[in-house]
């Protein structure tokens, strides 16, 4: 070591002690595939940019972590969308008793709830890192925070290590990048990776925001801020977009929408936006009732219970200050009986509660996006390995990858699994090149 450094040319290297493998960002992903190294006997070096690891998982679920969930691996294949099929291998190796077992022999139990998503049977983020932690150490990982990696050490084509900020170099057998995407800076996501992965000839596919709260135009959203609405649909009344769009919660913000069902579509809402056009977002109030059944609800009122008021009579089926705002634009006098509504208001309330137009104008960004749409181009990827198709011994999971999938834990369940199979295949590469 000392020598090393009196050598010219060589005294920014640091030969870390027996680093075979260097892991990329201390995410769910990173951490993972540290563990699944690490259990495979392999010497492994940590590197995370944050002063702390998994700070994603931290604030993951309004830290309860819904860190995976029960849909068998076709259907999270089939939520990741058209390239989803990349995600099969990766879920497919997993524990016998898949990631929910191998929690378990972290010493994580776990519980599922009436929607199939898993937490800790706690409830708490924090006893699930606490665990990663604690095998990472059990292990032998090293771990380094305030670390952040710069660039890939490639030297004529192969791949030597890695270089910090700082200019030092680390050397290690095999790369794992697990680097994440680009919200949630202040949790890490800095987008750094893309420009390492481009290093090695990686394209990086367009960036855009995905579960997101969404911006939109009409006013009377904000006045409805903190209401939320369950069971309602919505859809993009675009052309090459699905009418069937998403079913779930609705939640009105000071500025737009959010809510599940918002987040679930908000990515090919940001995806309309970046081609410059506004988003026409549609929001049934509830899923299945278009603006036909209310008339017809209507009329079922008129002639049982015409003497009500038919904001009353809504309150019935969804939330009082949502029938007031929309009696409101329906230019409606309070306390209208349902027996006396005018056909033409009748149909602008109707409009409304089937299908409300929501124009979108813009997301509110990488900084309030769960995930990022986009990433390292999966052809470039074997999904067998998880290794690059370009730069031998480079590794990448997670985030980082172009997917991403709907909330329920469908995010985090691709992190750790994909984690895991890039720790194995590249422990596998690591003793193969010892050969
Ligand atoms: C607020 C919030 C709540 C969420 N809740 C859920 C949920 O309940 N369920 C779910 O499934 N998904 C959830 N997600 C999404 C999920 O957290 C992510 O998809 C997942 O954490 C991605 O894992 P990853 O390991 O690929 O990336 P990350 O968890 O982002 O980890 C990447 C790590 O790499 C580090 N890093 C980046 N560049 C460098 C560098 N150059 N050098 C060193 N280190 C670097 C980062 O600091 C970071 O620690 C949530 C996201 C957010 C923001």
């Amino acid at each position: 070591m000392r020598f090393l450094r009196r050598l010219p040319g060589v005294k920014d290297i640091q030969q870390h002690r027996g680093a075979e493998i260097i892991v990329v960002g201390a995410g769910a992903a990173g951490q993972m595939a540290a563990v699944a190294a690490g259990g495979a006997g392999r010497r492994v070096l940590l590197l995370e940019q944050m002063t702390q690891p998994g700070l994603k998982i931290l604030a993951s679920g309004g830290g309860r972590c819904n860190l995976t969930n029960l849909a068998s691996p076709e259907e999270v294949a089939e939520a990741f969308g058209r390239e989803g099929r990349f995600v099969l291998p990766a879920l497919q190796t997993l524990h016998p008793g898949g990631l929910r077992g191998l929690m378990n022999s972290l010493g994580i139990s776990t519980v599922a709830d009436e929607q199939g998503r898993v937490f800790p049977a706690d409830q708490k983020a924090m006893t699930l890192q606490a665990a990663l932690r604690r095998k990472l150490k059990e292990l032998g990982v090293e771990l380094q925070c305030s670390r952040p990696v710069e660039r890939l050490w490639i030297e004529n084509g192969r791949l030597r290590g890695v270089e910090l900020r700082d200019s030092q170099r680390l050397t290690g057998r095999c790369v794992i990048l697990t680097c994440g995407g680009r919200s949630y800076a202040k949790l890490g996501g800095t987008g750094g990776g893309y420009d390492l992965a481009q290093q090695a000839g990686h394209t990086i596919t367009p960036l855009s925001p995905a579960l997101v709260p969404l911006v939109t135009r009409r006013r009377w959203c904000a006045k409805l801020a903190g209401v939320s609405l369950a069971g309602a649909r919505v859809w993009l009344e675009a052309r090459g977009q699905s009418k069937v769009g998403r079913t779930g919660d609705v939640l009105f913000t000071h500025r737009g929408v959010s809510g599940p069902a918002v987040l679930d579509i908000s990515g090919d809402v940001a995806e309309l936006l970046a081609r410059g056009a506004e988003a026409p977002l549609k929001l049934q109030c509830i899923a299945g009732m278009d603006a036909k059944d209310w008339m017809g609800r209507f009329d079922e009122w008129r002639k049982a219970q015409g003497r009500r008021g038919i904001a009353k009579l809504l309150q019935q089926h969804l939330p009082a200050r949502l029938c007031e705002v929309f009696r409101e634009q329906a230019n409606l006098p309070p306390q209208t009986p349902a027996a006396e509504l005018p056909r033409e208001a009748a149909r602008r309330l109707t409009d409304l509660l089937g299908g409300a137009e929501l124009t979108v104008t813009a997301t509110e960004g990488f900084e309030a996006a769960f995930v990022t749409r986009g990433g390292v181009r999966l052809r470039d990827v074997n999904p067998e390995t998880l290794q690059s198709r370009l730069q031998p011994g480079l590794f990448l999971a997670g985030e980082l990858l172009n997917l991403d999938g709907p909330t329920g834990g469908y995010n985090l369940r691709w992190a750790f699994a994909s984690g895991l199979h890039a720790g194995q295949s590249a422990a596998n590469f690591a003793r193969s090149s010892l050969k």
